[in-house]
């Protein structure tokens, strides 16, 4: 817990339930590794709590996006569009596939992939007769569902595959239309989360993939255990890989689960708080809330009114000093060095949310006391900076 002396930190986990008493069952009964029956029952009560009909538990959330494009047979040669704005594991399972990721400029009202972009770019290639992408990943980033219903609509036309990475966002909804009340991670072909230690739930490491689709969930199954065949006697039919999660992680995992909805109010009450403080701080931006959503806000990013980098570094510096742990939001992958030379869609949106965001304290065990530290350092060090 932190303290209302002590160091603030942007994320971290919350751990209590039954946790300690699962994984005294784990050493107990000797499941220590991958196979055990937390792991199932990780599986089991994840579909259920997210709205799907399968789940296979794996070691980690790049393992899970990994296990996605191979089970969707994406590979060399092959476009997938994803967001320009996100972490570096929403993008390097493209490449583990020998694919080529396509990125897509972010849109300010959601800071998720601009949509209209994705419609576009499939409809001109469609015109054009050239080949469509392989795959559309939507990232749902820090809690924020992504506009996902044009998107649905155009990948259904073409034929596309959407895979959503709903790693930051478990418990994320939609509020209007068809999709009201659907979870992120529910609605493309295949989904995955994670377990990390910073997200909303974790496993110490882990991740999830997600899909209605039987048949995928088979495989990717089989691909997280060395494609092992039934029986006794080694044999293998495909190329396999170690991604499955332990039982010691799948313990935690469940109980992790079981605090969720906890977990989420807490989450989406700081989110509350940090937006009535904001709106008395002047030149900064609550959060981003698009009307047809309820954001699990994983991390709440508010924002500088007027982009400026200069000036989020010396307020992240300021916050720093008053032992406040506060982020910029991931760096556009285009301005990374390993894909800098990446093709692109759209102009510099994802450029000037970078500049402008500042990611503040979201874990949910944060105390009022805490959250009130960090929106007074806030306001005083935005007055000076
Ligand atoms: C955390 C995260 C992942 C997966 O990360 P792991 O650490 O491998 O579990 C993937 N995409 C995004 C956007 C993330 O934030």
């Amino acid at each position: 817990m932190p303290s209302s002396e002590g160091r603030i930190p942007l994320s971290e986990p919350s751990i209590g339930g039954n946790a300690a008493a699962y994984l005294q069952e784990c050493l107990d009964t000797n499941f220590v590794s991958s196979v055990g029956p937390f792991v199932e029952r990780f599986e089991r009560e994840f579909a259920a709590a997210v709205g799907a009909r399968h789940a296979v538990a794996c070691a980690s959330g790049t393992a899970a996006l990994h296990l996605a494009f191979l089970v969707l047979d994406v590979g060399p040669g092959d476009d997938v569009l994803v967001a320009d704005l996100t972490f570096v594991a929403s993008i390097n399972p493209i490449v583990y596939v020998g694919a080529r990721p396509i990125l897509v400029d972010a849109e300010p009202a959601t800071y998720d992939m601009d949509a209209s972009l994705v419609v576009a770019e499939l409809d001109r290639r469609a015109a054009a007769g050239e080949r469509q992408p392989a795959a559309i990943e939507l990232v749902h980033l820090v809690g924020h569902p992504a506009d996902i219903a044009p998107v649905l609509a155009a990948a259904e036309r073409y034929g596309i595959p959407v895979v959503e990475d709903a790693s930051e966002a478990l418990g994320a909804t939609w509020t209007k239309g068809p999709l009201a009340g659907r979870q992120v991670g529910t609605l493309g072909r295949i989904a995955a989360f994670s377990f990390n230690g910073n997200k909303l739930i974790t496993t110490g490491g882990g991740g999830m993939v997600v899909t209605d689709d039987e048949d995928l969930a088979r495989r990717a199954r089989h691909l997280s255990t060395q494609a092992r065949l039934p029986g006794l006697a080694y044999d293998h039919d495909e190329v396999g890989y170690n991604y499955r999660l332990t039982n010691l992680a799948a313990a935690l995992g469940v109980a992790q689960l079981e605090e969720l909805d906890r977990l989420l109010g807490a989450r989406r009450a700081i989110a509350a708080r940090y937006d009535a403080a904001i709106a008395t701080i002047h030149g900064v931006r609550p959060a981003p809330r698009a009307p047809w959503a309820d954001p699990s806000f994983w991390l709440y990013a508010a924002a500088l009114e007027t982009p400026d980098p200069a000036r989020r570094d010396r307020i992240l510096a300021g916050l720093a000093d008053a032992g406040i742990e506060a982020r910029p939001i991931w760096r556009p992958i285009h301005q990374t060095r390993r894909y800098a030379d990446s093709a692109r869609l759209g102009g510099a949106v994802a450029d000037r949310i970078f500049d402008a965001a500042l990611c503040l304290p979201s874990s949910s065990g944060l105390t009022e006391t805490d959250q009130d530290r960090v929106t007074d350092a806030l306001r005083a060090v935005v007055a000076q900076a």
